[in-house]
């Protein structure tokens, strides 16, 4: 069928991999004469690429999925990604929905097209964790500035808490050298900033002889990339070897996202997790010492059943102690199929809730910290596409947003500047140097 005058709008929910994996959904779409619309558009085809990994995420792809259905009720609604995935009853059952796609087919959504009649029962595409076993590459083309580029899909660990294995499957990634080539076409198309996304990219290369160090330096060798940013790297996966790396690299940032989810010895085993408190300090350490003004993003789950008052104290005091630069906080939230829900000790929704806000309290005070330590460096800024806006923002190679009164000439341009002064919105002004 020819779609030359058809119309398609995509909605994504949930972590960077899905947004690389929608922009690769799309571009595969407009190969087919599809023109790309915004998602509060009237569309001929929706495609939301959904996420499941919490209760939260749930809810937030069926509202997304009846928006669509509400915008136009005539449109082909076309559903893949986590919830999909892990839940494709549950999707089919959303008025409107005509075909749901598990994760080995969410790539192939226009092989499944027709003539975009609307189906009367939802159409389910599904598959066996067990069965998903391609790597699939993405990237996302948004801005022009940055990349995020899909290196590796799916996790061995099964930590108690998780659903992620049964959603994407097992470990898997390509080869360096296909990496390489990627980056390169995306430097080719003007892109400055590489961010390697994933689900647990430290693992790369163990199922194909490489290792993610040895990403990162194949990567840091191409003259073409300004900066590469690294996703979150599990502590036990992080060796003194990646950060020594990174302190001498010339491109790869020194940004450091570390998942601790829980501050205690006891929920990190209740939680199945490949490390203890002690090495997570140790990362913590080894990192301030080779790079003081590396940033530190670290994610903590509140309320995990079994943390009791007692244990959450315990590990806010841990935490308190840790030289990072933020907490990403959230509360635990049940997942079916998974190993926590026969673990004893359940805490109550608003108790989670509660010990969240703690934690982004705690986050606060450490970002504002990890600003005024900066105040007064010089860094250099990448600057971002803001069509009008009043301001040029971009992030400094440490994860400081900065803003300077509007430019269009600093788009997409590294500039050294010295950082000056905290503003009531979070950002940092500089001089440009
Ligand atoms: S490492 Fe654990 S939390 Fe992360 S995706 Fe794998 S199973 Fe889930």
């Amino acid at each position: 069928m020819n779609f030359k005058d058809k119309t398609v709008a995509f909605g994504t929910l949930g972590c960077k991999l899905n947004f690389s994996e929608t922009s690769t959904i799309a571009r595969s779409f407009q190969e087919q004469g599809f023109k790309r619309v915004d998602f509060k558009e009237h569309a001929d085809v929706y495609v939301i690429n959904t996420c499941s990994v919490t209760d939260s995420a749930d809810k937030k792809s069926r509202a997304i999925i009846r928006q669509a259905t509400r915008q136009n009720p005539a449109a082909f609604v076309v559903v893949a990604g986590c919830y999909a995935q892990l839940k494709p009853e549950e999707a089919a059952k959303i008025e409107g929905v005509d075909l749901i796609l598990g994760a080995n087919d969410k790539f192939n959504i226009t092989k499944y097209l027709e003539n975009l009649e609307k189906h009367a029962q939802s159409e389910v595409h599904g598959c066996s964790f067990r069965e998903i076993t391609d790597f699939q590459p993405a990237s996302s083309f948004g801005d022009r500035t940055r990349s995020f580029l899909k290196v590796q899909d799916g996790c061995n660990y099964f930590c108690t808490y998780c659903t992620i294995p049964l959603a994407r499957g097992k470990s898997r990634n390509p080869s360096i050298e296909s990496i390489v080539q990627e980056a390169k076409n995306l430097t080719a198309k003007g892109i400055k900033e590489i961010n390697l996304t994933g689900v647990n990219i430290g693992d790369f290369g163990k199922s194909t002889g490489e290792s993610f160090l040895g990403l990162l330096k194949a990567l840091d060798q191409l003259d073409e990339i300004e900066r590469i940013r690294m996703g979150s790297v599990e502590p036990n996966l992080l060796s003194n070897e990646i950060i020594s790396f990174v302190a001498n690299s010339r491109r790869v940032a020194p940004h450091f996202h570390i998942p601790l989810q829980a501050g205690t010895d006891e929920v990190l085993a209740l939680m199945k997790r490949r490390y203890n408190t002690a090495l997570f300090q140790q990362r913590v350490e080894e990192i301030r010492k080779q790079l003081p003004y590396a940033f530190i993003g670290v994610d903590v789950i509140a309320g995990m059943n079994g943390e009791s008052a007692e244990l959450f104290e315990k590990a806010c005091h841990f935490i308190e102690k840790l030289e990072v630069s933020q907490l990403h906080a959230f509360p635990y939230s049940e997942r079916a199929n998974t190993q926590a829900l026969a673990i004893d000790g359940v805490v109550p929704m608003e108790e989670r809730k509660l010990r969240t806000q703690r934690l982004i309290q705690l986050s606060e005070i450490k970002l504002h910290l990890f600003y005024q330590k900066n105040l007064g460096r010089t860094a250099s800024v990448l600057f971002e596409n803001q069509p009008g806006r009043k301001t040029s923002n971009g992030w400094t190679e440490n994860y400081i947003k900065v803003e300077v009164p509007y430019q269009a000439d600093l788009l997409n341009q590294k500039k050294l500047v010295r950082l000056r002064q905290i503003k009531d919105n979070g950002h940092v002004t500089v001089d440009l140097l």
